[in-house]
């Protein structure tokens, strides 16, 4: 006895495809085929099946090729396939999936490529960014790419377009995964133009990046662009174009060595995920990059500030810290001694008060880092605390005692019951440098 039919069935589709690829008008998705049917009961199909069959003014679903309607069929074997309603529609547009046609993996890879950009995702993708960019009039009117081309037509135009400050800057909506041939051929082609081209992702990568996010995020200073309903309604309510900017930054951390009891730095990259400003980014379109830092300038500071630690710790020779500051201030004559031991002393000082722990020493406490500024290296005890406060880092509110009668007596101009000593005033460019606005 044959079996009954069975709707719950999965469907499965014909080995051999007429319309590989699909438009469903609901929601503008498009579709591979051969993935979907089996995601279809049979069921399922056989309810859409005379849906499709009907003549309508608006199909439900059409050819993503020639945009003309299409209908399941299903093949005497059981599989579904999806056809063209009408063949000689199909044959005037030049349709790349007609019977006899041989389309290349290449030439289908392309299709895929373009109809995941034009796919629901990236409207509402390329929507949420017009919004962002149309909320900051520092921002021209933008340009949203609204007509769509289809496969063989070539260059298209980019999904959104303005200028800031008379630099052209284009968005391109990013979703696909896999062409980053597609990424380096936009890049050149902008840079050559002048313009700059920032890509945007819809969703931050999770545990899995994907070649793509990996390309994009190394090649623009280590940030990733990503847009959402949020963040559209957030530039909306500032008045100002903001996104949302994952990013890794070089810096330092404090490592506690449990042997000999000393606090000191290491480079590491710490995760930075917030909404930041255009206005505050900084645009190359020479590199093609929009970031808030450059990636080698921080690794080399966070590697000049650990090296400090060391120093201060007496565990690496001060020589190496002279010669690092020489080569970062270009400077051809020796640094005495006592000035390299004070610059260690305030580096460590200033990031005791950041990090809250006792940088480059064994003391408990790191408010004991900032006295010791103050009681062997008097040169240096202005840079502290002009320093603090140009980076906003309060330490006398906490602080009661020492620390803040000491700060008093600074402003006041007094130092230890006398006058102010001189500023060391070498150090004010390495300060400048290592700690940029
Ligand atoms: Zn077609």
């Amino acid at each position: 006895m044959t079996s009954a039919f069975n709707p719950d069935c999965p469907a499965v589709s014909t080995d051999a495809l007429q319309v590989e690829m699909v438009r469903r008008s609901s929601d503008g998705e498009v579709i591979e085929v051969r993935a979907w049917i089996p995601t279809q009961t049979e069921g399922q199909i056989h309810v859409l099946r005379p849906q499709l069959r009907q003549s309508t003014d608006h199909p439900p679903f059409t050819c993503f090729s020639c945009g003309h309607p299409v209908y399941l069929k299903k093949h005497i074997t059981g599989g579904h396939f999806f056809a063209h309603k009408e063949k000689s529609a199909a044959e005037l547009a030049n349709c790349v999936f007609q019977d006899g046609r041989h389309l290349s993996l290449q030439d289908l890879d392309r299709m895929r490529y373009q109809g995941q950009r034009e796919g629901a995702r990236h409207l509402r993708t390329k929507e949420l960014i017009r919004r962002i960019v149309a909320s900051d009039h520092r921002f021209t009117e933008p340009v949203v790419e609204q007509t769509w081309r289809t496969f063989g037509e070539g260059w298209r135009k980019p999904d959104v377009a303005s200028s800031w400050d008379g630099l052209p800057v284009v968005f391109e909506a990013q979703i696909s995964n896999t062409y980053p041939a597609v990424v380096a051929e936009r890049t050149a082609f902008y840079r050559s133009q002048g313009a700059q081209l920032i890509w945007i992702f819809d969703q931050l990568p999770d545990g899995y990046w994907r070649t793509l996010h990996a390309d994009t995020f190394c090649s623009n200073q280590q940030h990733l662009f990503v847009v959402n309903e949020e963040c559209a309604r957030a530039s909306e309510d500032a008045g100002e174009a903001l996104f949302l900017v994952y990013r890794l930054r070089p810096t330092v951390t404090f490592h506690h060595c449990e042997e000999d009891g000393f606090t000191t730095l290491a480079p590491c990259q710490m995760e930075e995920h917030d909404l930041v400003a255009f206005s505050s980014l900084r645009l190359d379109p020479e590199a093609q990059t929009a970031s808030l830092f450059n990636v080698a300038d921080e690794k080399r500071r966070a590697d000049h500030k650990a090296l400090c630690s060391l120093v201060h710790a007496e565990k690496a020779s001060w020589t190496d810290l002279e010669q690092d500051i020489r080569t970062i201030i270009q400077r051809k004559g020796q640094i005495p001694y006592e000035t390299v031991r004070s610059w260690a002393a305030v580096v460590c000082a200033i990031e005791a008060a950041y990090l809250w722990c006792p940088v480059g020493t064994r003391y408990a406490n790191p408010v004991s880092v900032l006295n010791l500024v103050h009681d062997a290296h008097p040169a240096f005890f202005g840079h502290l605390i002009q320093t603090l406060q140009r980076l906003g880092f309060d330490t006398v509110t906490h602080l009661a005692g020492a620390w803040k009668k000491r700060v008093d007596d600074f402003q006041h101009g007094r130092y230890k019951g006398g006058p102010l000593p001189q500023p060391h005033s070498g150090s004010r460019a390495l300060l400048a440098w290592l700690y940029p606005e």
